[in-house]
């Protein structure tokens, strides 16, 4: 007798489940998207204890007529493709049909949903069996409430992380879908307390307030750039307003929140060497593009996607940013800059989901406990999203105005570096200057650093440079799996002008150099070199030129605690204003910070801030 035999539905759905609900976020991604595909305008996500026990989303959209409600729960069900052209252009968040008919093996599911908004029925779901279907009532649209997840499949449980951590992933993909979808109004409330609400007006920049917050939102610029295939657009933080990690890039493509390291890398390319070394900025890129040129079959959760011209993205997408900088004026205010450690600076979000307490919950025991509440539908009327603070508050409303106006004065006023008269130095480290906005500090090695780079920077560039002959050669020895690495490294070497030759087995010899090294630093500046390709076997060239442009410049730069003579100092301004980007060493540190006439006239009480009466009794 044959051993193969067919797998039972419920097994064969719980392993789908396995790829696609990996845990409560999971859930709440795989509603949640049905509920933009159904065209809803407001999706209501209610969940309790990080969703394990309860996740329920509310949407306004199509519904499912009732004859279709028990279809769309068997596997491989969909309405939105039929044929192979279609999956080569699919235009919904969803369309493999897995999602209601995994969800429902690992849970107990219950679906009310209307398409007219007068008949609704009610279909309740354990482990995928349908236990109960009556007539019921709701407005037109859909309510899925999904409990005691994993009831049925203990191994997976062991996976789900702290409540903290599954609450988390919630936020993070409500946030992403809300702000890939600024025409959709998302509330995410857990346990009773609001954690996403966005207004669902179609302004982005609001939808990332709902998100970040005002303080954030008010620190991006936008930018957008496109051509005949693709259209990019989106927000991107200052470059003083960063994170520690790059998560805080989110892309979206066609609508879809997608991970892509090529673009992530794309935003910080953007910023040159405006940002910190190890600082990542916020952004939000919105990429639309035809669904022809995208795959989106190829990962189960359809967050990776195989793109056609990556490369041609990732370029229209730093250009766009780097030009946007271009026409910024970067110089930090120093003011604001001290207002801002006590205020904004420290919380991403005005509320953060961490306050609960996790410690009284066995994540194991509460599966098999009876539900203490009874399930009631339609728990938050959808219209009290109307009560949200940027439908009513008049002001928020005008400060929002005022900030889009501003965004659409031409930048041309902001955009060139003062015009700076010196003044003086102090602590041999600080050059004092002014212009007609204000005075500014400048910090002579960051701005030494800044020029010094620059000028390497081209030079570097030219291979051709001319070599200067060394009066005794540098001869260089190092161990065996060293100089196999530095001979198989050699074009890399030679890309900047480092020529060695064999000497012996361990050892090169150095006999010419470029002429742009530093005299009597020749032998250290080769071995720095050398470093550089010993440490990282894989450098690329271009990776190679910037660390040593870097490295040149500091070696070149002044030093703090050194006395300039007004003549150095005036040059040195000179030749920072010609600079492509004055504002930043080619660390990421500020080269200047202003004291704005406006700052000084309110430090010293010559006008009063607007914002702070108290200061004015
Ligand atoms: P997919 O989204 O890939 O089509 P799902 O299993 O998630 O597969 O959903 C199956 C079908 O059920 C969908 O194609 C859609 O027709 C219907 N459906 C699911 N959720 C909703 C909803 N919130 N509103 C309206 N229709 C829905
Ligand atoms: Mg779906």
């Amino acid at each position: 007798m044959g051993l193969i035999h067919e797998l039972p539905v419920e097994l064969s759905n719980q392993i789908a489940a396995g790829e696609v609900i990996e845990r409560p976020a999971s859930v709440v991604k795989e509603l949640a998207e049905n509920a933009i595909d159904a065209q809803a305008t407001q999706v209501l996500i209610t969940v309790h204890q990080a969703g394990l026990r309860s996740v329920e989303i509310n949407d306004n959209g199509v519904g499912i007529a009732a004859d279709d409600v028990e279809i769309a729960f068997q596997p491989h069900t969909t309405s939105k493709i039929s044929t192979d052209h279609d999956l080569f252009n699919v235009r919904t968040l969803g369309f493999r049909g897995e999602a209601l008919a995994s969800i429902a093996s690992v849970s107990k599911l219950t679906v009310v949903t209307s398409t007219d908004g007068k008949s609704a029925v009610k279909a309740e779901f354990s482990g995928n069996d349908l236990l109960k279907k009556k007539t019921h009532a709701r407005s037109k649209g859909t309510t899925v409430t999904v409990e005691d997840l994993f009831f049925n499949t203990p191994a997976r449980l062991k996976y789900v992380k702290s409540l903290h951590t599954e609450l988390n992933k919630i936020v993070d993909i409500v946030d992403r879908l809300a702000m890939g979808h600024p025409d959709i109004s998302f509330r995410l409330i857990h346990e009773g307390k609001d954690l996403v609400w966005t207004s669902g007006n179609g302004n982005l920049q609001q939808t990332i307030a709902g998100i970040y917050g005002r303080t954030i939102a008010s620190h991006m610029y936008a930018f957008e750039n496109s051509d005949a295939d693709y259209q990019i657009k989106g927000y991107f933080s200052k470059p003083d307003t960063t994170r520690s990690n790059r998560s805080y890039i989110s892309l979206i493509l066609n609508g879809r929140y997608i991970r892509n390291y090529q673009l992530a890398n794309a935003v910080i390319k953007g910023y040159g060497s405006k940002l910190m070394i190890g600082r990542f900025p916020i952004a939000i890129v919105d990429i639309t593009l035809d669904p022809s040129l995208v795959d989106i079959n190829v990962h189960p959760t359809k967050q990776e996607v195989r793109l056609t011209n990556e490369g041609h993205i990732g370029d229209l997408i730093s250009e766009g940013i780097k030009e946007k900088l271009s026409t910024q004026n970067l110089i930090p205010d120093a003011v604001k800059n001290l207002e801002r450690k006590t205020t904004a600076e420290t919380t991403i979000r005005p509320e953060k989901p961490e306050q609960i307490s996790f410690d009284d919950l066995d994540i194991v025991d509460h599966i098999s406990e009876p539900d203490p509440e009874p399930l009631v539908v339609d728990k938050i009327p959808i219209e009290k999203l109307e009560s949200h603070p940027i439908f009513n508050d008049p002001d928020h409303l005008q400060a929002w105005d005022n900030r889009l106006k501003e965004e659409k004065q031409p930048t041309e006023s902001v955009s060139t570096f003062p015009d700076l008269r010196y003044i003086g130095q102090i602590h041999g480290t600080y050059l004092v200057a002014e212009s007609s906005e204000g005075f500014y500090l400048v910090d002579q090695h960051a701005a030494q650093e800044r020029v010094n780079y620059e000028y390497y920077r081209k030079q570097i560039g030219e291979v051709e440079a001319d070599q200067q002959r060394l009066l005794v050669p540098i001869v260089l020895d190092y161990p065996n799996s060293e100089s196999i690495l530095i001979r198989e490294k050699k074009p890399v070497l030679e890309s900047i002008g480092l020529f060695l030759d064999d000497f012996g087995q361990n050892s090169f010899v150095v006999n010419t150099h470029p002429t742009w090294f530093v005299a009597g630093q020749e032998e250290s500046t080769i071995r720095e070199m050398i470093d550089y390709v010993l440490n990282d076997s894989k450098i690329s060239v271009a990776a190679f030129r910037e660390k040593n442009a870097i490295m040149m410049s500091c070696k070149r730069a002044i030093k703090a605690n050194q006395h300039l003579d007004d003549k150095q100092a005036i040059f040195l301004l000179k030749n920072l204003s010609k600079a492509e980007n004055p504002y930043n060493c080619p660390h990421g540190r500020p080269v200047l910070i202003e004291f704005s006439n406006r700052d000084l006239e309110k430090m010293f009480k010559r006008i009063q801030d607007s914002h702070d009466t108290r200061e004015s009794e």
